[in-house]
Order: C-alpha cells, then structure tokens, then sequence
C-alpha cells in the first residue's frame, strides 16, 4: 500500500554509473530502498541528478538478474549450481590450467564499476594469492591516455581540478568531450558559472556541447594534436606566457618552442580544415583568460596518439600558469563511476596504491601493509588489455575471469574478440546480469550483487572518495564481490592472506596504510562515517593535512547537512609537482597520420562516442530500465549529412548497411548536419558498432583508438 512505502530513514550513496560521483538520498522503509531523490546539499551535485541516477533503483529489479551460480554442462547449456561447486570449479579448472601452462596462463579484465576496496582485494588475491600475472581493468579503454599523459607529465596520475573549476574559469575548453550528454551534471556545474565564460569546444562533430559553446572549433578527425601546437605557438608568439612560472615550475620550455615553430596558423588551418581566424582567436580567448581551464575526455584519450595530445593539453595550461588556481587546469574528466579508483587500487599495471612493481623499497612496503611475503609480488607490470587479448590468440593465455565488465560487446574489432573468447579452456564471468554479451559465452557464472545491495568507496573524477551504501538485498544468491573474492581465496587455499579483510571498511583500513607517504595519503579519512560527514573527501587528505588545513572552506560558507568543513582542493597550488625535481615536464611528439584513410573501397571515416545521456556503456544496466529505454533509440543508428544521404539515395529512419574491412552492421539513417560529409557517427552502446572499429592503440598508454575507421554505407531497402 502506499503508506507501506512511506520512507522511515535515509540513507546517501554515491551514485554508480559516472564519474561525476553524485549523492543521491537513499529513501528507506525498514532498512530498504523504496526510492530516491538528488542529494540537495552533496558537494558534487547540489541536488541535481540525470535520469540514469534517477533509475539507479529500477535497473536492480530487472528479470535477468543473475541469482545463483550457472556451469556449463556438458550438453553446452548453464544450468544453476551450488556456490560450492562453482567455486570448487573455479579453483579445479583454473588450477589445472595453471599446472599445465604456467601460472600465468589464467588471466583476469577488471572493471571501474565496483569500489574500491574490492578492487584491492581482487588486486591482493589474483596477483599474490592466486599468482595470477596479467590482470587489467576495462580502464585502459576510456582512461589510460590520461594516466600516463599525467604520469610523465607531473610525474604522478594526478588530475588537479575540482568541480568549483567550472564555475570559476572564465574560458573552458572542451576537448573531445561531451559533457552535455556525458557527463551532465559537469555541464550543469558550468552553466552556474557567474563569469559569461568563453567556452570552446574542439570537435569534429557538432555535439550538444559544441552547439551551446561560444566557439566551436570543428576541425578534421584526429588534427587535434596539430590545433593544439598551433595555439601553443601563437600564446608564446602573442606574449601569454607566465614566464615566472614556466621558469620555476617545468621543464623543456626551449624544446617545446622550438617544436611549435612551425605550426603557423596557416599551417595549422591547411592541416585541420579550420580557418586560421578560428585558430587565433581560440587562442586569444585562452591567453587573455584570467583563469583558463582545458577539459578532454574520449575524443582525445582514445586515440592512436592519444597521450601526447593530453600532454599537448597540459602544456598549454602549464605555459600561462592556469594550473592550481581557482578555475584553472588540465583536467582529464574519468568515465566510469570508479574509474579513478581503479587507477589507484585496482593492482594491475599499478602496484597497489599507485605504487612501482619494479622497485624494490616499494614492493617491501606494501609486503608489510598486506603482511605478505615480499617475494609473493611480482617485479614487474603484468600485460595490458591487449597485450591479454592477444596472449588468448596465441595460446599463452587459456584461462580468463572477467569481472563486472563486457569485453564481447565493448572490446575493439569485436567480431576477432568473441572468437578468441571462445578460444579460451575456461572463460568465468562475474556479473550482476547472466546475459551481457559476455556472459553468454561463460563456462562460469558467478552472481553478484550490484550497487546499491552492497558498500564501499568510489573516487570520482575530482579524486573525491565517496560512499555507497547497501539499502537493498541481492537477489537469490547474489554475492558482493568483496564476498565473492573472499570466498574464492578461501577454496583456493589463500584465505590466510585475507584474514584482515574482514568487510569492506576494514578493507579501507589498509588502504589508508599504503597510502601514506603517497601523493594520494588519505590516512587522515577518520572512516567512512567522516566520508559521509563531509560529502566525501578528495585526496589527498593526509593526517598532516587533517591536522592543519580546514579543507579551503571559507568562513560563513553554509555547510548544509554537513558538519565539517566542506571539501574542494585542487592540486599544484603550491607550483610543485610529483616528478623528483618538483617540475613538471613540457612533452611533444610529431603528429602521426590516421591508421586507416578512407578510400576507395570504404570512403567514409566513422566517428563513435556516447549516444545519449539516459545510456550508459554497453547498456547492461541501462537497457533494464522502460524509462531510459524510452529516452534513446532502441535500435542502432547511423548519423550521416543530409548530401552523403542524396549521395547515396538514403532517407532519414531507413535501415542501412555499415561495413568496414573487420564487419557489418545495419543500423538506422540519421540524416543530420551534425556530422561533416564524409562522416559518419555511430553510438557506442550498440553492439553492432565495435564489429566495425580497428584494433588499433596508443603506444605509450595501450588505449585502444575506438574513434576512426574507414566505412562505406549500402541502402538496404525493406
Ligand atoms: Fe549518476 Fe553520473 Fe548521472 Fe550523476 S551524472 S546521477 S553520477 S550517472
């Protein structure tokens, strides 16, 4: 009835999909979800949410859930099994592999969907426990560029913003991102921005940001890194260096000038396809900004030379000084709700807290953290996403656990990765949902929980920790995963190892221990009731700093329903940086040309990227709710100009044929203006996209670039 319904209690929890990191007030009947509403007071989202927050509850209710444990048998079917036997099987198959083939013959693809703390857990057990090797996070696909763009340029993975930066810049740049659909709330944060900011989008495609921008800078796919040594050149031609600061913060100023020479506006403008108006007046709004900040995302980080056009980025910020100041910075924005997180914890190519597998003093200190032998942690990276995909082809890999993730769908050139997965001589998926793409090719289904039936800490995209409750049970026999990699240590004969790992809270405890000393210290984080207190807390937050710094409020601020001071701190105010001489380094590369050209054969280039904001990834969660579902297309489209449509005799809502030299794909005419002639655009929620993309990668972070590929459309007449 509806008083049974009527909330008793509430509860806040970080919202699950994005990186934004929203609070949204939980509303309780007995302990249980019966509902939500934004939180009106969280820092990060000041009581606004999208429709994916909304129907954060809904999704959790789907049919499809995955309850109980699934075996294939040997008729090739699932069939629901005990938890003891699936995990008896897991340790059973996996083990054998392990004796026939080495140990790291069994690999594992991890996630930026769940928290934290059975990120390091999972790290803990697969790497030290289970002496797995080679083990990534589905992070390199949206978020690696970003982390090595930012390791070698301020020597640590160091994004320095927080979310006040939108409000505070009077010139925001926009980079291959589209904050209006991807990360919504972001762009509500702008327009409350009192400054009548400049803001400039640089995109091929005219995006919903692109159309509410002040410029927009629509150049040709991929001539973004040439753009931005342009607009570095004219800032130091037209006197907008902050020499002061260039002088005593960075490194390689004279070689930077020297490469940038030769990037004419005129060069620049015959390169991009841009006129050389566009290029110097981008530049003119960014050097007379008072405080300039640059935003990228995905157009950017997925890309074959992704790392060095970020850094292209992080120069122009470090060369007018727009770095640690009130609407300032090189701000990478993270995808998913804990991506940042699993930049940290995740333990794949990152040694527990951001530490150095290859350095002994460091594999000797998180030995006495976890109370391990150090001699149980590897001296070396494992192998990156790709390099795992391309181990299954040739044999070295032959068992793989995947973990909240669906590379069957999301994984680039899709149609040569579920080949391969069907290579594997044991595939286990664990998952909220027995039916992603992924999980129908399994041998092993392990249920688990989702969020919201289970807690932890997500970091969102301006390194603020915060926490996710468990306001509702799992259903059948549904597992957390921090329950999950426990009981697996227990049957694998690791359990020992774990011991300290008693809940998920426990869990932070000996996170906060790795991460003293480390530019990410949160060791002065009380526990997860001073989280909540404060509306999260953004690293770092040392004991020092819990001692001596109020966390920037100002005096009289209004703290809400909060009772400490609230949190916004950006990095680098200081002007020191995480390299070993403070300085932060000036890096640039020649631009490459594009891996695959269009041309006879496929003469058309296909952009991807998000489609709309009620979609997340491949649609796992999204596509349970009948609300998002009414808010996007249910079927895949193709977005095309109104003259490549005459070109090729095509109207509007018709089926279409996609083609390109890995796959085809029908999917619907969207004739529009938004993309140029020669362009198409395709969704990425759609499965039938990745069947077309090329494996093709940046070579310093390993991200694949999902962005260009060359096509060719067909009418198919129904
Ligand atoms: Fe959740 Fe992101 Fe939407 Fe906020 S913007 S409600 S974090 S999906």
């Amino acid at each position: 009835t509806h008083a049974s319904l009527r909330p008793d209690a509430t509860a806040t929890s970080v919202c699950g999909y994005c990186s934004t990191g929203c609070g949204l007030r939980i509303h309780l009947r007995d302990g249980q979800a019966v509902g939500l509403t934004p939180e009106t007071d969280y820092p990060v989202n000041l009581g606004m949410a999208c429709p994916k927050g909304w129907e954060s509850l809904r999704v959790l209710e789907s049919a499809d859930r995955a309850t109980h444990p699934l075996l294939r048998n040997a008729e090739g079917e699932l069939e629901p099994v005990s938890w003891d036997r699936a995990l008896t099987e897991f340790c059973e198959r996996f083990k054998a592999i392990q004796a026939a083939h080495g140990a790291d013959s069994v690999a594992f693809l991890s996630t930026g969907q769940i928290a934290c703390e059975e990120m390091a857990l999972l790290g803990v057990l697969a790497k030290f426990g289970m002496g797995l090797k080679h083990g990534d996070g589905n992070t390199r696909q949206c978020m690696a560029t970003a982390v090595t763009a930012y390791k070698e340029s301020f020597g640590f993975d160091a994004p320095p913003f927080t979310y006040e930066d939108f409000e505070q810049s009077d010139c925001l740049v926009f980079i291959g991102a589209n904050p209006c659909i991807g990360h919504p709330i972001m762009w509500e944060r702008v327009l409350r921005n009192q400054h009548a900011p400049e803001v400039i989008v640089v995109d091929p495609r005219s995006t919903e940001t692109a159309m509410a921008a002040t410029q927009h800078l629509q150049l040709r796919p991929k001539s973004d890194l040439v753009l931005l040594y342009a607009i570095t050149r004219q800032l130091i031609e037209s006197g907008y260096v902050d020499h002061d600061f260039v002088a005593a913060h960075t490194t390689g100023f004279r070689e930077l000038t020297q490469h940038v020479d030769s990037y004419t506006p005129e060069y620049a403008a015959a390169r991009t396809g841009l006129s050389a108006e566009k290029i110097l007046r981008a530049a003119e709004s960014i050097g007379q900004a008072k405080a300039a900040s640059l935003w990228w995302t995905m157009g950017v980080n997925q890309s074959y030379e992704g790392v060095r056009t970020a850094q292209a980025i992080i120069n122009i910020a470090l060369i007018t000084g727009n770095i640690g100041r009130p609407g300032t910075g090189a701000n990478s924005i993270t995808g998913q709700c804990n991506a940042m997180g699993s930049r940290l914890w995740s333990g794949t190519t990152n040694l527990f807290g951001h530490h150095d597998y290859a350095d002994p003093e460091h594999r000797e200190k998180i030995a006495a953290v976890l109370d391990i032998d150090p001699g149980k942690i590897p001296d070396e990276n494992g192998w990156s996403y790709d390099r795992i995909v391309e181990g299954i082809r040739c044999g070295k890999i032959r068992g793989l656990w995947v973990i909240a993730t669906n590379p069957a769908h999301s994984w680039i050139h899709q149609g040569d990765a579920r080949e391969l997965l069907d290579k594997l001589d044991f595939l286990v998926v664990q998952d909220m949902y027995a039916t992603t793409e992924t999980a129908r090719q399994a041998d092993l289904i392990l249920p688990a929980a989702g969020w919201g039936e289970k807690e932890g800490t997500f970091i969102n995209s301006e390194r603020r920790y915060g926490v996710h409750r468990r306001v509702r049970v799992a259903p059948g026999e549904a597992l957390a995963d921090f329950q999950i990699f426990r009981a697996i240590g227990a049957y694998w004969g690791v359990g020992e190892m774990l011991t300290e790992w008693t809940d998920p809270e426990a869990g932070f405890r000996i996170m906060q221990r790795a991460s003293r000393g480390q530019p990410c210290d949160i060791t002065g984080i009380e526990n997860y009731a001073h989280l909540d207190r404060c509306g999260g807390i953004q690293w770092p937050w040392s004991e020092a700093d819990a001692e001596t710094k109020s966390q920037g409020t100002q005096p009289g601020e209004s703290m809400g329903q909060y009772h400490t001071p609230r949190p916004h701190r950006r990095l680098f105010g200081n002007g020191e940086f995480f390299t070993p001489d403070r300085r932060a380094r000036l890096i640039v590369a020649e631009p490459r040309g594009m891996p695959e050209l269009p041309d006879a054969d496929f003469p058309m280039l296909m952009l991807t990227g998000r489609g709309s904001v009620s979609q997340w990834h491949t649609q796992t969660r999204t596509s349970k709710s009948p609300i998002l579902r009414e808010l996007y297309p249910n079927e895949p489209y193709v977005e095309l100009h109104p003259d490549d449509a005459s070109r090729y005799a095509i109207r509007n809502g018709e089926w279409v044929e996609v083609s390109s030299r890995r796959g085809r794909a029908e999917a619907r005419a969207l004739v529009s203006p938004t993309v140029r002639v020669g362009q198409v655009f395709m969704a990425m929620h759609y499965e039938e996209t990745n069947r077309l993309t090329l494996s093709h990668f940046d070579p310093y972070s390993r991200q694949p670039s999902y962005k260009n590929c060359a096509v060719r459309l067909r009418s198919i007449k129904q």
